[in-house]
């Protein structure tokens, strides 16, 4: 299938394919991007296509892809696919007028929301889905630390929490990102640069820590997520964008009969999950992408430069 892109958004994805990641090997020359959304202006002959969609139809695009036939993909775990992909990294991506994708990885776009909207959900809310339900397995009335509370995985993260019954303290760097998160529906919010994250939590949660630490930052964060979870917690990690080395206290993992849990993507089957929630109420969504600001694509290294900067607040997106 090929769609005509109108929007695409940006992930730190795009930024260590542009840059070059130590020790990965890209298939060169690569066009970046890993969100899209667009219109269908090409099916191939005898292609199914996803419920709800056809040619012309307006789309959006699960960012990876895998070969559809191994134990893992037929069970549906497709991020585990020995040749899975992420678009934009491993093959090429949005960052572009067209893009070809296999039809499985189309979906349509939900309500009345806008080609920007439909771009900027489908990577983040992914991520922090699988992280959140599957990989965490968040309970109603648990607390969830969340890390970087006004990047996009972030403020994902903050609204799952939400619509599950949990309870998010987001951490996040200025006073403005902290009213942001707060009409997300974070509990608390915590502001980094003036407050001590540790202390903080204690103080929040009784002395008791929180249930879930939701990691993306990494190395720099580390050691703070190991002391702020409760016993019994759960820390889950899906990146390590301040560093991926980090020392591991075994003491307070095994004392506090902490897990850890690496994550990955998510499964593609729990996009048309998270639009199956949306559809239930589009005009009031449990949880919607958050976009900070809009670039037009010939800008495109502007939009890495602004992302890269972590100044603003959830997703950055270019008009095609
Ligand atoms: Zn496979």
């Amino acid at each position: 299938m090929r769609l005509e892109l109108r929007a695409m958004a940006l992930n730190h994805l795009d930024l260590w394919t542009t840059c070059g990641l130590e020790g990965v090997k890209l298939p060169l020359p690569v066009t970046p991007g890993c969100d899209g959304a667009g219109v269908i202006d090409a099916v191939g002959e005898g292609t199914l296509l996803p419920p709800g969609l056809e040619l012309g139809s307006s789309a959006f695009i699960a960012p990876g892809i895998s070969c559809g036939t191994c134990a893992f993909c037929l069970r549906g775990d497709d991020m585990r696919c020995a040749s899975y992909k992420v678009m934009g990294h491993a093959c090429d991506g949005t960052a572009a007028t067209h893009v070809l994708v296999p039809a499985a990885n189309l979906l349509p776009i939900p309500g009345n929301w806008s080609f920007e909207q439909a771009a900027a959900f489908p990577l983040v809310f992914l991520t922090a889905w699988e992280m959140l339900v599957h990989k965490a397995r968040l309970q109603a009335g648990e607390r969830v630390l969340v890390w970087g509370g006004g990047s996009g995985v972030g403020s994902a993260a903050i609204q799952i929490a939400r619509f599950l019954g949990g309870r998010a303290i987001a951490v996040v760097g200025d006073h403005h990102k902290a009213m942001r998160c707060w009409e997300l529906g974070a509990e608390h919010v915590i502001v980094r640069t003036s407050d001590d994250v540790e202390k903080k939590v204690r103080e929040l949660t009784s002395k008791k820590g929180v249930d879930i630490v939701f990691e993306h930052t990494g190395a720099a964060t580390w050691p703070t997520s190991m002391s702020v979870a409760a016993r019994g917690g759960r820390i889950v990690t899906c990146g390590s964008t301040v560093g991926f080395e980090t020392p591991l206290n075994l003491r307070a993992l095994f004392a506090k009969q902490l897990q850890i849990l690496g994550s990955y993507m998510g499964r593609r089957e729990h996009l048309w999950t998270l639009l199956g929630h949306v559809e239930r109420n589009p005009t009031n969504p449990p949880f919607f992408p958050v976009i900070d600001k809009v670039f037009d694509l010939a800008n495109y290294p502007e939009a890495q430069k602004h992302l890269a900067e972590g100044k603003g607040f959830g997703k950055v997106v270019c008009r095609v």
